[in-house]
């Protein structure tokens, strides 16, 4: 049986809790499919900096770059929130990013239909239902562009660039074309194009790239429309493609929009190397400890893993649907007991989520 080696870094707060629960349903779903994962533990955020004196230490970068995944917790607590900022758990995922070349962002947004009470929009929309991913560039654009400050007779002005090549452009293009060919097939290209000239190229890249996906019908928006219609009609959306910092605003709503984010997986990828897989929320220090923490982010972010880092597809669905009839069989995590149901700690809901994987697989 051929080992599957994934880099396991805990982190901070609620994250070992949350780890646990995912590492729990994948060593089940190696069960079913005879597949063998092995967890190599790597230390990194405030973990780090207690035991090692840095957030990301050198032995943890190396044990990742030389898995074929990642799978993180979270960083971060109000314990190192003095340090000065270079040296705060947060760097780690900033080094991350950039050591392992994460250049595509993927948030997935779905409204599972027995959590509509806990969608803030009006009954009537969140009853419709939705299921959309949001593919963020994640290494260029504004967040990177050249910056600076200047002061002169007691006057300040600040700038910051927005700025893509095409080729940035292009292969963040593949990833979100890709992902809807495997869903339903549209692809919303969000951008600024009636003001910004970086967002006027990424709009012709982003077309050219649809040349190459016939099947894929292509819509370009302006964020501004985006961010409206993601609240007046979010079902209409399936991949939603944006630039870092117009993605990052919107996977914010469009999370905010599934009711909690203890239910939030993310993928970061790369081209060829290893991915990071986790949560979109943090260490949440107020509920840590507690078994409180809703495990699903987690164990949808090893679902992630499955799908984009081992190729497993179909092991993937297996715990989407797992986590799917546990949620119908009425378990609720505290953030998502909103019309009732069971109440469950961390550990049982990941326990009922793994133990749900035999029974999904016979749907
Ligand atoms: P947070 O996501 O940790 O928490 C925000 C709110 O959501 C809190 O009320 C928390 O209890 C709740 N929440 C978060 N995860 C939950 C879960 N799984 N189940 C139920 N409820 C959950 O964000 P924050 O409070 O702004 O940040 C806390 C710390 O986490 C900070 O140190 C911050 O820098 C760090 N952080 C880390 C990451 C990361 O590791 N990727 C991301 C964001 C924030």
């Amino acid at each position: 049986m051929q080992s599957h080696i994934i880099a396991l870094i805990a982190g901070d707060g609620v994250g070992p809790e949350v780890t646990r629960e995912a590492v729990k349903t994948l060593s089940a779903v190696g069960l079913v499919f005879g597949h063998d994962f092995v967890f190599v533990e790597a230390r990194a955020g405030g973990a780090a900096i207690d035991q090692d004196g840095e957030p990301l230490p050198k032995k943890t970068l190396e044990i990742c770059k030389n898995c074929e995944a990642v799978l993180l917790g979270a960083v971060g607590g109000s314990k190192w929130d003095c340090m000065p900022i270079e040296k705060r758990p947060e760097r780690a995922l900033l080094g991350l990013r950039k050591e392992l070349g994460l250049y595509a962002n993927l948030r997935p947004a779905k409204l599972h239909i027995e959590l509509t009470g806990a969608c803030p929009l009006r009954r009537e929309i969140a009853a419709r239902g939705f299921d959309m991913l949001v593919v963020r560039e994640l290494t260029g654009g504004i967040y990177f562009g050249e910056s600076g400050r200047t002061t002169s007779n007691g006057f300040s002005k600040a700038w910051d660039t927005e700025s893509y090549d095409e080729n940035e452009i292009r292969r963040i293009a593949e990833i979100a074309f890709g992902a809807a060919a495997l869903r339903r097939g549209k692809v919303t290209s969000v951008d600024k194009a009636n003001v910004l000239e970086s967002s006027r190229l990424w709009r012709e890249i982003v077309a050219d790239v649809a040349k190459k996906y016939p099947g894929v019908e292509l819509s370009h928006m302006y964020v501004d429309n985006a961010s409206m219609q993601l609240i007046r009609d979010p079902g209409q959306f399936d991949v939603i493609l944006a630039s870092n910092m117009f993605g990052d605003i919107l996977s914010d709503e469009a999370g905010q929009l599934t009711g909690s984010i203890g239910m939030l997986p993310s993928a970061s990828l790369s081209l060829g190397g290893p991915g990071l897989f986790e949560p979109a929320h943090g260490s949440a220090p107020d509920i840590a400890g507690k078994n409180m923490a809703n495990p699903i982010a987690s164990i949808l972010s090893a679902a992630m893993l499955l799908r984009h880092a081992l190729g497993m597809a179909a092991e993937a669905a297996l715990i989407e649907a797992a986590v799917g009839l546990t949620l119908a069989e009425g378990y609720r995590t505290a953030d998502i007991a909103i019309d009732g149901g069971t109440f469950v700690g961390t550990d049982e809901m990941g326990g009922r989520i793994a133990e749900n994987l035999s029974r999904a697989s016979q749907f």
